[in-house]
C-alpha cells in the first residue's frame, strides 16, 4: 500500500514581469450564457417562458449595455461563450465581435464536465463549441472557461490537444501559470489565468426563485467596494483580477453603472494592465516560469490521501 502523502511542489509566488510600468493585470470577463446554463441543469425549463425571458435579459439588454461602457472607456473584455449561444444569439455576439473585444470558448450547453459521462463525451462537446464559434466569428477560440468553474483532471489535455491558449477556471492560486497537463517527462502545458468565486458577479446578484432557492440581491455599491479592495491587494501582490461578469447579472442598470465606476478604478492606476485574456496568456507563456501539474489525488484503503503514481 502506498501511504505517501500528496505533496504537490510549486508555491504560487508571483516571478511574472508585467510590462513595463506595470504592477499586475487586470481582465474584464463577460460569461455570456444566455438560457443555456439554465437549459443543462433544468432542462423542463425550456417550457418556462418566464425564465427563459429573464436568461435572454444578458443578450436583449445586458450585453449592449455592458458593450456601451467598455466603448466609452475604451476597453476590451473577454466574452466566454456557449456554442448554443452563438447558435441562438448570433447578433449579439456579432456586436461583441465587431466591437474588438475576444470570444472564447465556455462550452456548447453550458455542461458542467464534472457530470459529463467521460473523455469521449467531453471532447464532443469542446469541438461542438469550437464549430459554432468558428463558424459565427471565423477565428478559433485560444480561450476556454469551464462552465460553472467545474473541470476534469482530463480537461486540459483536451484543451492542449485542440490549440487552446488558456484556461481560466482554476482557483489555486491568484497568479497566472503554466499548467502542465500531464505528470509525464516533456508534458505539454497551457496557460491558466486564475479566477475566484469573490469575483464572480452570480453568487452577489442571481436572483430565479422560481427554480433555485436562495436569493442573492446585494447593493452594487458595496459589491464594487468587495472588488476594487481585491484588485488593490491584488496590485500589492503581483497578481491578476480576473473578474466574471453574467450580463443577466450585471448588465441590470445600476450594476452595470458599477461596473463603469470599477472600471473607472482600475483605469486610474496606470499600474494595472487592464487586458484581455489572449494578451495576457501569450505574456505569461513568454516568461519562463516554473509549470504546475495538478497530480490527482488518490484514496488508499485507509482513506489518507496519497500521491498517485
Ligand atoms: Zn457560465
Amino acid at each position: 500500500m502506498n501511504t505517501e502523502v500528496s505533496k504537490p511542489s510549486g508555491s504560487a509566488r508571483s516571478n511574472i514581469q508585467w510590462p513595463a510600468g506595470k504592477l499586475c493585470a487586470a481582465m474584464i470577463t463577460v460569461d455570456m450564457d444566455g438560457e443555456s446554463g439554465i437549459l443543462f441543469s433544468n432542462p423542463e425549463a425550456a417550457d418556462h417562458l418566464d425564465v427563459m425571458a429573464q436568461m435572454a435579459y444578458g443578450e436583449r439588454t445586458g450585453v449592449p449595455r455592458l458593450l456601451r461602457i467598455f466603448k466609452q472607456r475604451g476597453i476590451r473584455a473577454t466574452f466566454f461563450i456557449p456554442g448554443f449561444v452563438a447558435d441562438r444569439w448570433p447578433d449579439a455576439v456579432r456586436e461583441v465581435v465587431d466591437a474588438g473585444h475576444e470570444v472564447a470558448h465556455h462550452g456548447y450547453l453550458h455542461e458542467y464536465l464534472t457530470q459529463v459521462p467521460g473523455d469521449a463525451a467531453e471532447e464532443q462537446i469542446l469541438m461542438r463549441g469550437i464549430d459554432a464559434l468558428e463558424r459565427l466569428t471565423k477565428k478559433r477560440p485560444l480561450g476556454y472557461r469551464a462552465p460553472g468553474f467545474k473541470m476534469r483532471h482530463s480537461t486540459p489535455a483536451l484543451l492542449a490537444k485542440h490549440g487552446f491558449l488558456y484556461d481560466s477556471s482554476l482557483q489555486d492560486t491568484d497568479i497566472p501559470y503554466h499548467l502542465l497537463v500531464d505528470g509525464e517527462a516533456g508534458a505539454r502545458s497551457i496557460i491558466e489565468i486564475p479566477v475566484q468565486w469573490q469575483l464572480d458577479d452570480w453568487l452577489y446578484y442571481m436572483a430565479l426563485p422560481s427554480l433555485k432557492p436562495g436569493i442573492a440581491l446585494r447593493d452594487p455599491k458595496e459589491v464594487v467596494n468587495i472588488w476594487a479592495d481585491e484588485a488593490q491587494a491584488l496590485k500589492a501582490e503581483g497578481g491578476v483580477f480576473n473578474l466574471t461578469l453574467h450580463p443577466f447579472c450585471s448588465g441590470r442598470a445600476a450594476r452595470a453603472q458599477g461596473i463603469d465606476d470599477l472600471i473607472g478604478r482600475l483605469m486610474d492606476s496606470d499600474e494595472v494592465w487592464l487586458t484581455t485574456g489572449t494578451e495576457l496568456a501569450e505574456h505569461v507563456q513568454s516568461q519562463p516560469l516554473q509549470p504546475f501539474f495538478h497530480r490527482p489525488v488518490a484514496l488508499n484503503e485507509s482513506g489518507a490521501t496519497r500521491q498517485d503514481g
